[in-house]
């Protein structure tokens, strides 16, 4: 038998219907590509959305067409990616930060018909137009005033684009399972992989980042998405935040920690979310100007291991609670956070801050396992690591267009992540499954290796890579890149480690370089750095 509950599909359109019916007047402030600030409202937003819908119409786009953004996170690109989901179509993000063999292959990939693209990333894409049949016209990010000469093929400004058309649209309307977002990942080994998201799966997404262990967001927040558009869904904040109805600040392509802090401080924002990198820009600045974070409540660092001293900065000498998240593209991205809960209140605080270090615990929607090598599960107990497993109805059943089976047989996805879980539900990586260190037969956590390696006075990055070794298999090998005008030696990084770490995980040799190879979502490029030191012999 069935329910009689209404049919309403959760389609992405409804939350932005949503926000400007209820939340119409509240603002969306974004730092201008073009520079000045710019001010608009939730209802503003609906309404261009609209108009972005009817002139994608009148561009002859249909159901289940690509539409490329390359864009900083702006509210024109909000607008971009409702209009396309009104209508419809797929936003594909385009990663400017992607070599150009990569984005010509995604574009041609996915078939994009149009690209909408920031001024900053015109350079790019004409270097590249020749290589995109499909793509048979750019809209650029702007106003006429800004419009630049630009190769591009039938360019147009957005906002000559938009002006053109009225808000006279109805949103289309189809299953909840139709997709609305494709995103690939960066890939450290062949072609990218797209994610394509859907319709249900976002507004799921969403509403499952809003739950108060997780971003818990409120009408009365502000939240500065500093995590870009481009990188994994911008961790869904493009749809929790309309969801909830409130404040959001768009840095746009001001990433360095002044301009962050500017917006900080002008807008009073209370919570914010970034990968590391961001947030140690931010602390530098800090540091220099000795500025503090009043209106900071909590932020969210993910996308990479998030340093033990990030935390205890963050924490104890800025008054902001850390709430350390890990996911990937494939689940939308979001899959465990780290906020205490009451079996934890009993905590000092050293052992919360500890805690703070382990990626954190899954929401409901996500559910997650830990394997050994014959898919047999661990136990939680904090000890045994495996193989992580994921599985949810925001997680990804295979890639767009590849012929591939992705899930276990009992639809499980394999994260490539090694992991333990504590009796708690608290889950910690130790590795990528691709770069754990084996040694004398058992794993030595890189990750942990380079966290407290960075809290060493003068370290500003550290990797940690294995390398084969006569005895022991593997050892590991630290590869450093110093503050500007640090002089820190080998002796003084391990004399740090000693005691920090286990005995038998010290690093064989340190080595120093100026810098450290990233992926397109800033990760460390291990595969690269073992191609560097290939031939690398250690001392001992
Ligand atoms: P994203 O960069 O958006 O997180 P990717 O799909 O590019 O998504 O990368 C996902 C991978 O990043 C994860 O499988 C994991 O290895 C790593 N990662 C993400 N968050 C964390 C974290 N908090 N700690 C350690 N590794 C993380």
């Amino acid at each position: 038998m069935l329910g009689l509950m209404q049919d309403y599909p959760l389609l992405t359109h409804t939350i932005l219907d949503h926000a400007a019916l209820n939340h119409g007047e509240r603002e969306m402030v974004t730092r201008g590509v073009e520079g000045p600030v710019r001010r608009t409202s939730l209802a503003d937003i609906r309404t261009r959305s609209l108009k972005v819908a009817k002139a994608l119409e009148l561009e002859g786009v249909k159901l289940g067409d690509r539409i490329g953004t390359m864009a900083w996170n702006t509210e024109r690109h909000v607008e971009t990616w409702f209009g396309i989901m009104g209508n419809g179509a797929i936003y594909h993000t385009l990663n400017p930060r992607l070599f150009a063999e990569q984005l010509g292959y995604i574009v041609n990939h996915a078939e994009d018909k149009i690209i909408f693209v920031d001024l900053t990333f015109v350079p790019i894409l004409e270097a590249l137009r020749d290589k995109f049949p499909t793509v048979r016209k750019y809209v650029v990010l702007t106003d006429a005033e800004h419009m630049p000469d630009t190769a591009l093929p039938n360019a147009v400004a957005y906002e000559d684009w938009i002006g053109a058309v009225d808000d006279d649209f109805e949103w289309k309307s189809f299953d909840e399972n139709t997709a609305a977002g494709l995103c690939y990942t960066s890939g450290t080994t062949g072609n990218p992989k797209g994610v394509l998201y859907s319709h249900r799966s976002n507004v799921l997404h969403g509403l499952m980042v809003n739950q108060p262990d997780v971003f818990g967001l409120k009408s009365e927040d502000v939240i500065m998405a500093v995590v870009p558009m481009f990188h994994a869904n911008a961790w869904a904040l493009t749809f929790a935040v309309p969801a909830a109805g409130a404040k959001m600040v768009m840095p746009g392509a001001g990433m360095d920690g002044a301009s962050i802090y500017e917006l900080l401080d002008s807008e009073k924002v209370n919570s914010t979310a970034a990968v590391p990198t961001v947030w140690l820009g931010l602390m530098q600045y800090l540091e220099e100007t000795g500025k503090k974070l009043p209106y900071l409540e909590k932020v969210v660092v993910g996308g990479a291991a998030c340093p033990p001293m990030m935390i205890r900065k963050f924490e104890l000498d800025y008054g902001v609670e850390v709430i350390h998240g890990w996911g990937m593209t494939e689940m939308s991205p979001l899959g465990t956070t780290g906020k205490m809960k009451n079996a934890t209140s009993h905590l000092d605080q050293e052992a919360r801050l500890k805690l703070k270090e382990k990626q954190g615990r899954t929401p409901y929607l996500v559910e997650m396992k830990v394997v050994d090598d014959a898919g047999d599960e661990l136990p939680r107990d904090g000890q045994s690591s495996g193989h992580l497993l994921v599985k949810g109805p925001c997680i990804s059943k295979g890639y767009f267009r590849l012929d591939e089976k992705t899930l276990t047989d009992d639809g499980w996805f394999d994260t490539g992540d090694i992991a333990n879980i504590d009796p708690l539900g608290y889950m910690q990586i130790t590795d990528r499954d691709k770069d754990v260190i084996k040694s004398g037969g058992e794993w030595i956590s890189s990750i942990d290796i380079e966290n407290t390696a960075v809290g060493c006075e003068g370290v500003a990055e550290a990797a940690v890579i294995g390398l084969p070794h006569p005895k022991w298999t593997e050892r590991p090998l630290l590869i450093v890149v110093r503050n500007p005008g640090s002089e820190v030696d080998a002796e003084t990084v391990l004399a740090y480690l000693d005691g920090k770490i286990a005995k038998w995980w010290m690093p064989n040799d340190v080595v120093f370089v100026d810098e450290i190879p990233h992926t397109a979502t800033g990760k460390i490029q291990k595969m690269d750095l073992r191609e560097q030191f290939r031939d690398f012999e250690f001392s001992n």
